[in-house]
Formats: structure tokens, C-alpha cells, sequence
């Protein structure tokens, strides 16, 4: 099987420069596993709280879906709200609403402070209604938003969707105004840069095969060394594999995801299309989103098919998204797709991410979808977590039930997942 291919933001980076030479060996205060988000965020807070640190990359520094993603960082939870608060009560659906908005005001904030060149922009999020009847759908929920936890919420009806999309295939939709987006590939970079600058070592292709508690501290056996770490954070997204991570495996569905990117559209093509230049996402179960990168390129993704990710699944995906793409916006006929990708999302059984502490060992994972800025966020509050601060994890009171049936190998249920959504999608 050939190399994946990289995604429009990872090839748009030079690689990561910063990584440690030589075998991995030493003693530490922490070990991060994983240089996505997670582990990028948690290494670079460790570091200039004054812990030492080794990352440990079982392959390229946002290798996996910190750099392969659609790059929108959106505010509140996929959620509808209502049904959030009706499985958790109101408090508790509000809590972690609003922690997924201060996840994007960290993720500005860290912009801010390592200067990192990478367009973020507070854009807002639309969804956009797929059908008519959606559109009531959208109308409800606003109700609720607004009432309940988010004053930073529009409806824009039917007869102005021209204002947000150009495209006959919508019905109106509700507008997040706080969401942003950013270019991940140089979100990722600076938050390298910045954890290698305040001391924390990055070894690339030092995947973790074997943890054993060892005294007060973890001996952490890599492809290219062992170290010794007091403390470890599991932060190894969707791609964990079986050892020694089962009791993870166990809790998180990985499933693939895929994208596409445009040569970029010319400005007048952008203001007919897209004149509100905003994150996008269809109102459909398998739904698409899109957003224009800062180059005017359309970054435009989906489920597209209940596959893993690999090279050939990837472009099979792609296939799908272009005929969406082409579909949705007639006016992109002689615009062709410069890049295909697809990477893993690491999904939890009620779509929530979890982290705290499981026998001795930190996690933060599950992100559903929404790990650009949740990844970074909790990367954060898992370090505050891991230097004493307990109430700093916003997700330590939800329970993680291992999923049933779910034990080893591919996920067997995600084929009858697919066709079951798709059925919704066409019935309703
Ligand atoms: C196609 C796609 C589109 C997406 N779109 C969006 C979006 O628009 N907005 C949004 O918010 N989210 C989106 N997401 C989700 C988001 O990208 C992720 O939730 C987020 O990047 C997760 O970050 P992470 O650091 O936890 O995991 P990852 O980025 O997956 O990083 C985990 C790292 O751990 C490493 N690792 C695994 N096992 C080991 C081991 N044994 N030893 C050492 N290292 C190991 C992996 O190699 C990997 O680099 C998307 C995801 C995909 C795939």
C-alpha cells in the first residue's frame, strides 16, 4: 500500500524542523504519547510550567488528524441542545457547551502568544439546512440556544441564504458568530515550535510499545529507546493501537474521514459562492462542511463513505466529495481538486470527548470531530490536571463505559451504521 497522501495543509508546511536526534533515553516528569493537538497543547503548557518533557510520536509531528483535518474550530457541540440536556440535565449540557467555547478562545489565545502565522479568524459557523423541513429544525434549536446558553447564535431565514452561500441547495440556516477557523498545518507547527522552545523534546517516529509501572515513575518502552517518565498522557487520538492502549481501544470507534481541496477560486467566484466566507456544515446526518482556506481554496469534507482511511479508501472518498462538491456548486465546473485526503477521527459513543486519569495514566480524547479545538484545549487543562489542579478538566464528571462488542480489531458495526443513517437521511 502506497504512503497516504498528505492533506492541502500539511502540504503546505515544510516539515517539522525541532525533532530530538538519537535514541530516546532519560528521565522526565512527563511523557506525552502523541504530537497531535492534544499532546502539542499539553507538552507546550508541561514546559513552560517548568516540567521536563519528552514527546513521543509514533510518526510525524500532526501527522495523523491534527493535520488532516477540515480545519474549522467551531464553537458549542455538535449536539442538538435539547437532547443534550434532556440525557445529561441542563447543567451539565451547559457546561460542556460552553466548554467548547472556551476551547476556541484558547485556541485563539495560544495564536496570540507564540504569534503563530496561521490566519485563525473568528468567521463564524453556518449550518446550513439541507431540506425545507430543516429549516424548522434549525429555528427550534435557535429557540433553545439562545435562551439557554448562547446569545452568539443567528437564524438567517430561506429567502436570505444567498447572504451566507450561493448555492440553490439550502434552506436557510443558524449561524454561530463566535466559531473560527485557522490553517492547522501552521497551527500545528507553531505549537511544536513553541513546546520545543520551552525545553520539551520531540521524537518523531518513536511509536510507544510498552508502558510498566516501575517504582513512582513509568518506564516507557519506544521503537527507538526506553525512557523513564513520573507522569504519561495518553494522547493518541483515533489511531491508538491495541497494546498497550486496549482499555482505550475499547471506548473509542475509529472511523475515516475524508477531503478534498480546490486550486484556489478566483475572488469573484469567492463573493458569488461563498460571500460570507464562514465554516460550513449541511444539515444531513452524512452531511458535508466546507470553508475556504486563506489562499481561496475550497476545503470541502465528509463522512462520504463507512470506511477506514488509507490511500485507496482516501481516493474513493474523494470520488464522493467531488460529485457533492460539484452538485452543491455548478459554478466550480471548470475548478479542479488539487488535493485528496482522508484520516481518522476518533469517535465516542455519545459523541463527547473524555479525559481524566485511568489506572495511573492521563488521557484526553474522543473529540468526535470537533478536536481542533477541544485537542488543544484539553491538552491544557490536562496539564494544569497533571501539575494538581483536579478542577481543571471541564469533562471529569462524564463516565466512559467501554462500548459492547467493541474489543478488538476494525469496528464490524460501521457498514449497518452507514446504511442506517442514510436511510434517515433520505426519510427525514
Ligand atoms: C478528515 C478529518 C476532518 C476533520 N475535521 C475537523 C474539523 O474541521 N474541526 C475539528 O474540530 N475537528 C476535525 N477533525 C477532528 C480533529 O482533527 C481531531 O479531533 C484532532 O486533531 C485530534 O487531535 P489529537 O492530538 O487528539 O489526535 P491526533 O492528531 O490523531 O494525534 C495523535 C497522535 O498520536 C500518535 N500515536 C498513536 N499511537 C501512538 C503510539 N503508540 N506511540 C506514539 N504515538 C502514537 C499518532 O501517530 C498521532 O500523531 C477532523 C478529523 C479528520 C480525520
Amino acid at each position: 500500500m502506497p504512503a497516504p497522501a498528505p492533506s492541502y495543509w500539511q502540504a503546505s508546511v515544510p516539515p517539522f524542523q525541532g525533532g530530538t536526534g538519537g535514541p530516546v533515553e532519560g528521565e522526565f516528569d512527563v511523557a506525552v504519547i502523541g504530537a497531535g493537538f492534544t499532546g502539542l497543547s499539553a507538552a507546550r503548557s508541561l514546559a513552560k510550567a517548568g516540567a521536563s518533557v519528552a514527546v513521543l510520536e509514533a510518526g510525524k509531528v500532526i501527522g495523523a488528524a491534527s493535520g488532516r483535518n477540515g480545519g474549522q474550530c467551531n464553537a458549542g457541540t455538535a449536539h442538538d441542545f435539547s437532547a443534550l440536556s434532556a440525557s445529561l440535565g441542563l447543567d451539565k449540557a451547559r457546561a460542556l457547551y460552553l466548554a467548547h467555547c472556551d476551547a476556541v478562545d484558547t485556541v485563539e489565545r495560544i495564536v496570540r502568544e507564540e504569534e503563530v502565522d496561521c490566519a485563525f479568524t473568528r468567521c463564524g459557523r453556518a449550518k446550513l439546512a439541507a431540506k425545507p423541513q430543516h429549516f424548522d429544525k434549525l429555528a427550534a434549536a435557535y429557540e433553545v440556544l439562545v435562551r439557554e446558553v448562547d446569545p452568539n447564535v443567528s437564524l438567517v431565514p430561506p429567502e436570505r441564504i444567498g447572504e451566507e452561500v450561493g448555492s440553490a441547495e439550502f434552506h436557510g440556516a443558524l449561524v454561530q458568530r463566535t466559531s473560527g477557523q485557522l490553517h492547522v498545518g501552521r497551527f500545528g507547527l507553531g505549537l511544536a515550535g513553541a513546546a520545543s522552545r520551552a525545553s520539551a523534546a520531540i521524537w518523531e517516529d518513536a511509536a510507544v510499545g510498552g508502558l510498566a509501572r516501575q517504582g513512582d515513575a513509568w518506564q516507557v518502552r519506544t521503537a527507538r529507546g526506553t525512557l523513564r517518565a513520573k507522569q504519561v498522557l495518553v494522547a493518541t487520538g483515533g489511531a491508538a493501537p491495541q497494546a498497550p492502549f486496549g482499555w482505550f481501544r475499547r471506548r473509542i470507534v475509529s472511523v475515516g474521514s475524508f477531503a478534498i481541496s480546490t486550486a484556489p477560486l478566483p475572488d469573484a467566484l469567492v463573493a458569488e459562492l461563498f460571500p460570507a466566507r464562514r465554516n460550513y456544515v449541511t444539515s444531513r446526518i452524512i452531511g458535508n462542511y466546507f470553508r475556504l482556506a486563506d489562499d481561496n481554496r475550497l476545503i470541502f469534507g465528509g463522512r462520504a463513505r463507512f470506511a477506514l482511511s488509507n490511500p485507496v479508501s482516501d481516493l474513493k472518498g474523494a470520488d464522493v466529495l467531488e460529485a457533492a462538491m460539484r452538485r452543491m456548486f455548478p459554478a466550480l465546473a471548470g475548478v479542479p481538486v488539487e488535493h485528496r485526503w482522508g484520516g481518522t477521527v476518533d469517535l465516542t459513543a455519545d459523541r463527547l470527548p473524555r479525559a481524566g486519569e485511568h489506572d495511573g495514566l492521563f488521557y484526553a480524547m474522543g473529540y468526535s470531530g470537533h478536536g481542533v479545538q477541544m485537542a488543544t484545549h484539553m491538552g491544557e487543562c490536562m496539564a494544569k490536571v497533571m501539575g494538581g489542579d483536579a478542577g481543571a478538566n471541564p469533562l471529569a464528571d462524564l463516565t466512559w463505559p467501554a462500548i459492547p462488542g467493541h474489543i478488538v480489531g476494525k469496528p464490524w458495526f460501521l457498514p449497518m451504521v452507514g446504511a442506517w443513517y442514510r436511510v434517515q437521511d433520505w426519510l427525514y
